[in-house]
């Protein structure tokens, strides 16, 4: 156990060191505004925000939403401090990514969407915080877990209940490497084994894949479509402590971004929990008027 939680220390502390890596990481990460700038800026913009507009909110808000797929009821989120969320729309008859039969790998960073929907993916695995399990049990938000072997061997079952919950299970490599630095067949190795790993322990095999720090090659795209990989999924916004880092300069998120978050502890969070990062995460999404839908059902 301590040997397996050292493993993935190190290739954490190694992952520092590569190109990419700051986006990856919050204390690292350049921080797009300070926390109080940014609280601050938040709740002036909507104030009935971090109160979870228990008093200003909708009067009939009790009665509606609970039954739409993808939306819990009223009560749930303000448990977790939240407002509800609108519930996505339907999803569409075809989904606008699709992999051609022996065609390349789509290569995604957002789905084409004039909805106000963004998607949310959680990587790597590292912290197994039991709240967080209860917390997607009560909002039913979707999310898309990108799971890299090195970090979650010693405890596979933590993620069962999430995977039952219907959140996405997607691949992450066995051992988190930059694979722009290995060989086509070493690529595919990462790939497929932690395909065979996931599908073995979750009975479900993945379709989406993630690059660790976003770093791929054509060789990536090759070794992907040999694994059975549909898409390989890059992001949009990578939420940090408090608030997100934008790849757009005016820092606003768009229909169809995908967002980037860890599964963090308060070792890595400067104190906070993962159950708090996500409920900033999903403040921060609310703020601008977006709703969460499941990527599964676009690409
Ligand atoms: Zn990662």
């Amino acid at each position: 156990m301590k040997k397996k939680i050292a493993l993935w220390a190190a290739l954490t502390a190694v992952a520092l060191l590569v190109t990419g890596c700051a986006s990856e990481d919050p204390a690292a990460a350049p921080a797009p505004r300070t926390p109080a700038a940014g609280e601050a800026t938040s709740s002036a913009g909507d104030p009935a925000g971090d109160s979870a507009g228990d008093s200003a909110g909708d009067p009939a808000g009790d009665s509606v939403g609970d039954k739409a797929p993808g939306a819990a009821a009223p009560a749930a989120y303000r448990k977790w401090g939240l407002k509800p969320f609108a519930p996505p729309p339907a999803p569409p008859a075809t989904k606008p990514v699709v992999r051609r039969p022996g065609g390349p790998v789509p290569v995604i960073s957002d789905i084409p969407t004039t909805e106000k929907i963004v998607f949310i993916t959680i990587d790597d695995g590292a912290e197994k915080d039991p709240e967080f399990v209860t917390m997607m049990k009560d909002l039913k938000v979707p999310v898309t877990m990108f799971l890299t072997d090195a970090a979650i061997r010693a405890d596979y079952a933590y993620f069962a209940p999430l995977v039952a919950q219907g959140h996405g299970l997607a691949n992450h490599t066995l051992t988190h490497p930059n694979l722009r630095t290995l060989s086509r067949e070493a690529q595919r190795r990462e790939i497929c084994g932690q395909q065979t790993k996931l599908t073995q322990r979750y009975g479900t095999a993945p379709r989406l894949f993630r690059p660790p720090y976003g770093n791929w090659n054509e060789d990536t795209r090759a070794a992907a479509g040999t694994c059975g990989v549909d898409a390989i999924v890059l992001w949009r916004e990578s939420m940090q402590i408090k608030n997100m880092q934008y790849q757009r300069g005016d820092r606003k998120l768009r229909p169809g971004d995908i967002i980037l978050a860890h599964f963090r502890g308060p070792s890595e969070l400067k104190g906070r929990t993962m159950t708090e990062m996500t409920a900033t995460m999903l403040r921060r999404i609310q703020e601008q008027g977006f709703t969460v839908a499941r990527l599964e059902d676009y690409v």
